[in-house]
């Protein structure tokens, strides 16, 4: 833990790289506390370390949150050195490879619900006692393109991402009278380092292929993280359930 501040405590997963980097440094920019979650150490260390040296405050918890020891650790971690949670985002996700329904994995298909659905799921049910004694929180939620269209990734990752959007609209009603908000955003394509290793011969990325035509201007991680800030803040007090798209207009084609 760096540094000292009065801010809101806000966990940010993913926030080792990409769209999560930037919003736990934002975040951190405007006087929140962030803690910086991410299974890759080195990478989580490093935007602990730059926030830091911005004169924040930040502290990593690195492991796999798809698992729920690690979950409990990142909750547990919030509470003592934050004295709660007034902010979840979480942000950390994986592509798929792009597989049509018949071509998908056990393996993959069970990985890539459990990074992009279980445990966005599992860090909610976590943190939402402590929202609910404080009688406030703000949940977001970082979806995808693919929780609105059938056309921007694979089986797995399509069907990961829709849930998200159910998890997010269930978090928004259920709590909506405990002042707990839940939204989520859609990023079209952003220009980060999350990978796709698809075989463009093979059945899914040849019939996606020809709707990435619509795809627009590939965003930056900030404007992302933009996004985030602003359904996290006060200033979205009334905006709870939404589905924000970032895209550049995709999905309005
Ligand atoms: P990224 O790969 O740059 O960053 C993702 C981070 O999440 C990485 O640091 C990675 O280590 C971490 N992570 C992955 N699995 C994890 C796990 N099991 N436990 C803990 N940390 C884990 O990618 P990004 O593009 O910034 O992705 C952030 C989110 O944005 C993801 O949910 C992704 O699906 C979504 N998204 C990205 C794009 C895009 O074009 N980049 C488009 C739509 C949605």
């Amino acid at each position: 833990m760096t540094g000292g501040s009065n801010g809101r405590g806000v966990i940010v997963t993913g926030a080792g790289s990409g769209i999560g980097r930037a919003a736990a440094l934002a975040f951190a920019a405007q006087g929140d506390r962030v803690l910086v979650a991410d299974l890759d150490a080195g990478r989580a260390d490093a935007v602990v370390r730059e926030i830091g040296e911005a004169g924040g405050t930040a502290v990593a918890v690195t492991g796999d949150l798809s698992e729920q020891a690690v979950v409990d650790r990142v909750a547990a971690t919030a509470v003592e050195r934050f004295g709660g949670v007034d902010v979840l985002v979480n942000n950390a996700g994986i592509m798929d490879s792009m597989s049509a329904p018949a071509d998908v994995s056990d393996a993959e298909w069970e990985r890539v619900i459990r990074v992009n659905l279980t445990a966005p799921f599992l860090l909610a049910r976590a943190v939402l006692p402590h929202m609910l004694a404080a009688g406030r929180g703000a949940i977001v939620n970082t979806a995808s393109e693919a929780a609105l269209r059938g056309s921007a990734a694979g089986a797995a990752y399509t069907a990961s991402k829709h849930g998200v959007v159910g998890l997010t609209k269930s978090l928004a009603v259920m709590y909506r009278k405990n002042g707990i908000r839940a939204n989520a955003i859609c990023p079209g394509g952003t220009a980060t380092a999350i990978s796709v290793e698809a075989d463009r011969t093979a059945h899914g990325p040849a019939a996606l292929g020809p709707h990435f035509v619509n795809l627009g201007r590939v965003s930056r991680p900030e404007e992302q993280a933009a996004a985030i800030l602003f359904l996290a803040s006060d200033a979205a007090s009334n905006v709870n359930g939404a589905i924000l798209p970032v895209d550049d207009g995709w999905s309005a084609v």
